[in-house]
């Protein structure tokens, strides 16, 4: 950076909660509202540590699996989705049970299970161990093959090569995702597409306005925790599109002095579990070293937004 670089901050729009996240949190906040503490969540409701830990203040607990929570209590499922074999143990466990499965994780589930009862076989483009991608494969274990990017191509073993599908986990990165599906083109020529995408619209509208703002960043800071997929997808996208550097930090205090040196401009976006007052305190960080001149680039606006989980609304309608 020359000495008369002027210093800015370019900010994604959209950035932060997306509309299964938003969902997802006020279900755990109305529950404890109408039920009172405590509300058992199977998994982080959502991938982001703070808002764990401030609805753990407010009285949620989280476990890890169904069978930790006492008979008789309440579960909350994660925006990520579960098995069937979950819903099950619920029941066997006497459990009341609220769906937070975000309604486009619910809409890959119905996917799978629609082409699966056609005689399909799945390949489901995911990462290995992720909660969406373990819940989405239990819906049709038996049909259902993890496919972990391009290289993982060349394994896959199908029944029939004329009946096969690909679907895939919400929150990758649509760049990388297509060239792993050109691939599966390649060796599956009669290869069935989803009817419509199933990257969500969230992930998609992060990845568009990071990629315009990294290719003029020096650095690109996305707020958003390590598990969070799409979090770390924004940084992994932002250095394909020409950010000098990119790094994900959960707080402000975790953004490093030494990233700043020689930087003129950085961008900031935040994952889609991320809450505004997140991006706001590392908005205030860099204020404090020069970076007060904060412009606001956007791609799209989004409106969307999902009722809550039936069974909390007939609850709360009947205490109206
Ligand atoms: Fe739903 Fe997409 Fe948000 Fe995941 S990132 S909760 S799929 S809207």
């Amino acid at each position: 950076m020359s000495a008369t670089a002027a210093r800015r901050v370019l900010l994604a729009a959209p950035r932060g909660y997306c509309a299964g996240v938003d969902r997802a949190v006020i279900t755990v906040e109305k529950a404890l509202e109408q039920y009172g503490s405590p509300i058992y969540v199977r998994k982080e409701i959502v991938h982001n540590k703070y808002v764990v830990q401030t609805l753990e203040k407010k009285g949620a607990i989280f476990v890890d699996e169904t069978e930790e929570v006492p008979e008789g209590n309440i579960v909350v499922f994660s925006a990520h989705g579960v098995a069937p074999s979950v819903h099950d143990e619920a029941k066997a466990g006497k459990l009341a049970t609220i769906d937070a499965t975000c309604p486009l994780v619910t809409k890959v589930h119905k996917e799978a299970v629609r082409f699966a009862d056609e005689g399909y076989d799945i390949l489901l483009i995911g990462h290995e161990g992720h909660e969406e991608v373990i819940g989405t494969m239990g819906e049709a274990p038996e049909r259902t093959h993890l496919v972990d990017g391009a290289e993982d191509v060349g394994h896959v073993k199908v029944r029939d090569e004329s009946k096969v599908v690909w679907l895939s986990q919400t929150t990758l990165s649509v760049d990388e995702t297509m060239q792993t599906v050109d691939a599966l083109k390649q060796r599956f020529p009669l290869l069935t597409s989803p009817p419509s995408d199933d990257i969500c619209y969230a992930t998609q509208n992060r990845q568009v306005i990071i990629k315009q703002i990294a290719a003029e960043a020096d650095l690109v800071i996305v707020v958003g925790s390590k598990n969070s997929s799409n979090s770390v997808r924004l940084v992994e996208v932002s250095l394909e599109a020409g950010a000098k550097d990119a790094h994900l930090v959960d707080f402000a205090d975790e953004v490093d002095e030494a990233w700043l040196e020689g930087v003129a401009t950085i961008g900031v976006t935040s994952g889609a579990s991320v809450p505004e007052i997140l991006v706001q305190g590392v908005l205030e960080w860099l204020a404090e070293r020069g970076f007060g001149d904060v412009q606001t680039v956007t791609s799209v606006e989004e409106h969307l937004q999902f009722s809550l989980p039936k069974e909390l609304r007939r609850d709360l309608r009947a205490e109206a």
